[in-house]
């Protein structure tokens, strides 16, 4: 039986994605084989990575302007890509938005090749809110502006886009297809899959096409969005089967209503447990109400000592993946596109039963 799945990624997928996979397991459209045993030189393949590109431009309306580029190394590998692709014409300096522990790696790894100020941050109040859309000047020279739309271990959502005269980088990596995104606003958007697009190893970028070509001289091949715009994603072997799947949950999405559904269901979903731990004496969010995510929702227990009986008796109730994460424990619910409703319902069900028991 498979249980109910609050993973913070790898997450949750949709069960029909998972009946759909295992029924083409072995025998993929009558080809006498799997889709990982062919070459992604293949039509069949080229056919499969095509349908993903083009169900993923129709689930975020993304203009022909921007290019969609399927990428190894994770959101990790694009907080050096996004430097080494921005910094090469003009000034090496950028500006990040500072909202917690992911801002943070992205801010690291962006000063090994330049200057970056700190705009805004939120870490006077310990990363609890999202810093305010009109604290912040952007700096002068700035080849683009960085932020984090989504604090997966935070559990804090910008409920904003910032205006910016430079090109625009998210790290959508938590949040992409929750909700519609005025994709125009954007230089660069990306994100890993594993939590609302599909399996571990493979990534994502929706490019502005004018920005791929102010690369670093001696940018390693393998992060260069250029190299792999021209050669369709596929310069190097690229993750088949991750590129197969996510290319079904986008098909899924698509037969769900499409973002705008997705977005209905997260507002339902994390409002019903975020009025259930405002309710309770025993649970509660650390995060500020205007900032609350709506993908990944962190939970403190008022009794540290409860922790460990918490997450047995949750296992045994077949909630998985609570555990929050090892930087700030206490708990965490993660409420990805593939988390049903019924799951939220089950898990506010558990917190309340075992608040009245231990709490
Ligand atoms: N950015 C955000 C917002 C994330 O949540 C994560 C992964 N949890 C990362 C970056 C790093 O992603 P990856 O492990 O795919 O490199």
């Amino acid at each position: 039986m498979r249980k109910f799945n609050f993973s913070a990624g790898p997450a949750a997928l949709p069960e029909p994605v998972l009946y759909q996979a295992q029924q083409e397991l072995l025998d993929w459209h009558g080809l006498g084989c799997s889709v990982m045993e062919i070459s992604h030189r293949t039509a069949e393949f080229i056919a499969v990575a095509e349908r993903a590109e083009q169900d993923l431009r129709d689930l975020l309306s993304i203009p022909e302007s921007y290019k969609v580029l399927f990428l190894q190394g994770g959101a990790t590998a694009q907080f050096a890509a996004v430097p080494w692709n921005l910094f090469g014409s003009g000034a090496k300096k950028a500006d990040y938005i500072h909202s917690g522990h992911w801002a943070a790696k992205a801010i690291k790894e962006a000063r090994r090749y330049g200057e970056v100020t700190v705009v805004a941050s939120s870490e006077d109040r310990n990363f609890r809110y999202a810093p305010a859309k009109d604290c912040w000047q952007q700096s002068a020279e700035a080849a683009y502006l960085h932020y984090t739309p989504n604090e997966t271990i935070g559990g804090v959502e910008f409920d904003y886009v910032p205006e910016v005269d430079c090109p625009l980088v998210a790290d959508m990596s938590s949040s992409i297809l929750s909700r519609p995104i005025p994709v125009d606003k954007f230089g660069v958007i990306y994100a890993g899959a594993q939590k609302n697009m599909g399996p571990s190893g493979i990534a994502v970028a929706i490019v502005r096409e004018d920005l791929l070509h102010r690369a670093m001289a001696g940018i390693p091949r393998g992060l260069s969005w250029k190299v792999a715009a021209d050669a369709g994603s596929m310069d190097n072997t690229p993750p088949t089967f991750a590129w197969y799947l996510s290319g079904l949950v986008f098909q899924w999405l698509k037969a769900q209503g499409g973002v705008e559904a997705m977005a209905r269901l997260a507002d339902k979903k994390s409002a019903l447990l975020y009025e259930f731990l405002d309710r309770s004496e025993f649970f509660s969010s650390p995060v500020e109400k205007e900032s609350r995510s709506r993908m990944n929702v962190p939970f403190v227990l008022a009794d540290e000592r409860l922790h460990k009986p918490f997450l047995e008796a949750a296992g045994e109730a077949g909630l998985l993946g609570l555990k929050g994460h090892r930087s700030v424990g206490g708990m965490r619910a993660s409420l990805y596109n593939a988390v049903p409703l019924e799951a939220v319902v089950a898990l506010v069900a558990f917190l309340s039963d075992f608040e009245a028991r231990r709490g």
